[in-house]
């Protein structure tokens, strides 16, 4: 099983694919975790990588898909993958269409309002890091950690004016690729119209696409 996930920020996205592998025994591999391991470990790749995060903008692609190629290349990838955050341009889409066959794009549908209510109601614990909601997962005491008594706060990003830019990013860059694999017929679109959807009904519905998909 090859697939891909597509989804914008705050859609779940790899909530979704880390259950997944458990159940498709196939791993779960983000651009965005392997860019960030480069920069913390202050590899030559890490350090260019970085300048390119900082800003929010993508990093050139030559240097993705060599990231991409040396996971791909460990044993637990032959049997397939799942990839998050990978095609984000053409350029990485034609990479993969000429050395691999991908069996099924998702595309997570989550309108922007509930993407916006959704982080910007999100608290984060100043010291462990536990994720809170205002309005789906309040903490016991307001503003404070249940977890370690810590002090909640809210990420610099989570603000709605950065939100709207993020999914503005997302939507441009992302959207194409969305059009790219619908026309090739592998492209199978989970609304999620309601964000306190438990995750378990999410990841049913990728499953009976999978099923749909296998027996086509
Ligand atoms: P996000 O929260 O924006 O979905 P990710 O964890 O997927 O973030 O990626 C973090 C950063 O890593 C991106 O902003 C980008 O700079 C870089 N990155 C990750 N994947 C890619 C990719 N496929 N192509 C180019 N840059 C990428
Ligand atoms: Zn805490």
């Amino acid at each position: 099983m090859r697939m891909i996930i597509f989804g914008p920020p705050g859609s779940g996205k790899g909530t979704y694919a880390s259950r997944l592998v458990g159940i498709l025994g196939v791993p779960h591999i983000s651009t965005g975790d392997l860019v960030r391991e480069e920069i913390r470990m202050q590899t030559e790749v890490g350090r260019i990588a970085k300048q390119y995060v900082e800003r929010g903008e993508l990093v050139p692609d030559d240097i993705i898909i060599s990231l991409l190629v040396k996971r791909l290349q460990k044993p637990d990838a032959e049997r397939g993958f799942i990839l998050d955050g990978f095609p984000r341009t053409i350029g990485q889409a034609k990479f993969l269409e000429e050395n691999f066959k991908i069996d099924l794009v998702i595309n997570l549908v989550v309108p922007d309002e509930l993407i916006i209510q959704r982080l910007s109601n999100r608290l984060i614990c100043k010291i462990c890091g536990a994720i809170y909601n205002r309005l789906t997962l309040k903490p016991k005491v307001d503003e404070i950690c249940d977890v370690c008594g810590g002090e909640l706060y809210q990420r610099e990003d989570d603000k709605p004016e950065v939100i709207r830019e993020r999914l503005k990013v997302y939507r441009v860059n992302t959207e194409p690729l969305i059009n790219y694999y619908r026309e090739k017929k592998i492209l199978r679109d989970i609304y999620c119209e309601d964000l306190t959807i438990p995750p378990e009904i999410i990841v049913k519905k990728i499953l009976e696409a999978i099923d749909e998909m296998k027996k086509k």
